[in-house]
């Protein structure tokens, strides 16, 4: 199979999955932007060629938010692809706080490429919190949330010094953006 095939197969695979979703900002951008860009930032930013990381950056949502499973991904696009979108699946089954604070005590023992997808994850998250923040959020609520990706980073650190020099200037932006109210 060609590269762009794997990945265009993830492309048609995720929108399909998150057609009738749309992202929490004003904007109201279907859900399959965000994806898109996350593997746009590990291509440009991180020079990540690896077909599988890049869908899986595709599919890095569809487990946790659809009603995707593991097993699908694996017998459509292999073990690789599988097992990087189960390092990226919050267990929805426990409570959102818990949950928040296992992707912090999770985040050092990940795999290089799943730290790669989480870095371009944040990054994307941390520019829609700024730029197209979920239309109820308080400038407070969207501090809390920046600083909490900060300390999920913290544990990503030293597999991609391109993508980790613009997650520090997308949070230093964001910290600016929020401040002083
Ligand atoms: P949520 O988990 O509810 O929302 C953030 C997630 O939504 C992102 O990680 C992203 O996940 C997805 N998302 C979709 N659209 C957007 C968008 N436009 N901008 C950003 N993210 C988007 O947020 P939290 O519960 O983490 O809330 C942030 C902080 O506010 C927390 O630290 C919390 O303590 C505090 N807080 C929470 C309250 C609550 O009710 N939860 C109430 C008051 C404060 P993905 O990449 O998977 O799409
Ligand atoms: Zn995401």
């Amino acid at each position: 199979m060609s590269d762009a095939s794997l990945i265009f197969r993830a492309l048609e695979f995720a929108a399909t999955r998150h057609s009738g979703q749309i992202r929490k900002g004003d904007t109201e951008e279907p859900y399959i932007n965000h994806p898109i860009s996350v593997a746009f930032v590990l291509s440009e930013v991180g020079g990540v060629a690896d077909q599988a990381i890049l869908a899986a950056a595709l599919l890095h949502d569809t487990v946790e938010d659809t009603d995707t499973t593991l097993e699908e991904l694996r017998s459509l696009f292999g073990e690789t692809v599988e097992s990087l979108v189960a390092e990226l699946t919050d267990d929805k089954t426990l409570p959102k706080e818990e949950r928040k604070l296992l992707q912090i005590s999770h985040a050092p023992s990940l795999s290089a490429d799943a730290k790669l997808l989480k870095l371009s994850d944040k990054i994307c998250n941390l520019r829609d919190v700024v730029g197209k923040p979920p239309k109820d959020w308080s400038d407070e609520r969207r501090r809390e949330y920046l600083e909490w990706t900060a300390q999920v980073i913290a544990g990503c650190r030293g597999v991609n010094p391109a993508m980790e020099a613009l997650y520090d200037s997308e949070l230093d932006a964001g910290r600016e953006s929020t401040a002083g109210s």
